[in-house]
């Protein structure tokens, strides 16, 4: 798996690439915004290791970028404790997960497996999360066997949830996905739907896949 870690504190980066390097990763690491942009969009990486304050173009420039350019190489950010704007700002900007400095690297490591995961199984037809499955083909919802009728709308917010688990959704991604809005209406379209979908696919059931991220978004919960 080949990692490009964007970072310009040189201890923290060669930290990095020590310890990714000894669980077999191959690591490319830069120091500068300008060449780390460079690097991600000519060459083919499995994940970026971005940290936010960077010399040249920022990290959440570069983030930005890269998904406007549709580029959908999962992305984990790297903050400081007291830059909580800016990891909202990177949540909604696409970015898959962010670690808060200081981490251990064994946290980096199991996360760059999981956004890693998720962005393998983006083709696959049948999406399942606990006992939900989700066909993206014939479009069948079940829930432990049972089917679930949904709208289209409903459906295609249930595909973004169930397509990675554990990853929080902010309202005005949710929007932008669901309904092309690349605003945020102000309106509460978003709760509405997610009560409609909490109602047909969590209803019946004991465990609760649709969870609530205070402050934050949605998630699906995420497979133990
Ligand atoms: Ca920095």
């Amino acid at each position: 798996m080949k990692i490009l870690v964007i970072e310009d504190e040189k201890k923290i980066a060669s930290l990095i690439r020590k310890g990714l390097e000894a669980q077999g990763f191959v690591v490319d690491v830069s120091h500068h915004g300008d060449e780390g942009y460079a690097a991600v969009t000519t060459r083919p990486y499995d994940a970026v290791v971005l940290d936010i304050m960077l010399p040249g173009r920022d990290g959440l420039s570069i983030l930005r970028n890269l998904r406007e350019r549709k580029l959908s190489v999962p992305v984990i950010l790297l903050t400081a404790r007291s830059e909580l704007n800016e990891r909202l700002e990177g949540l909604n900007l696409g970015a898959d997960d962010y670690l808060t400095k200081p981490f251990f690297i064994e946290e980096l490591i199991a996360r760059l497996h999981v956004v890693t995961r998720r962005a393998s199984g983006a083709s696959q037809s049948i999406l399942a999360v606990a006992d939900l499955t989700v066909n993206l083909l014939t479009r069948d919802v079940t829930r432990a066997g049972r089917k679930i009728d949904l709208t289209a709308r409903e459906f295609e917010l249930l595909e973004h949830f169930a397509r990675s688990p554990g990853r929080v959704l902010t309202r005005p991604q949710i929007c932008e996905r669901v309904w092309n809005y690349d605003f945020d209406p102000g309106t509460n379209l978003v709760e509405v739907y997610i009560q409609r979908l909490r109602k047909k696919v969590d209803g019946e059931s004991d465990m609760k896949l649709i969870e609530t991220i205070r402050g934050v978004g949605y998630r699906m919960k995420p497979d133990s």
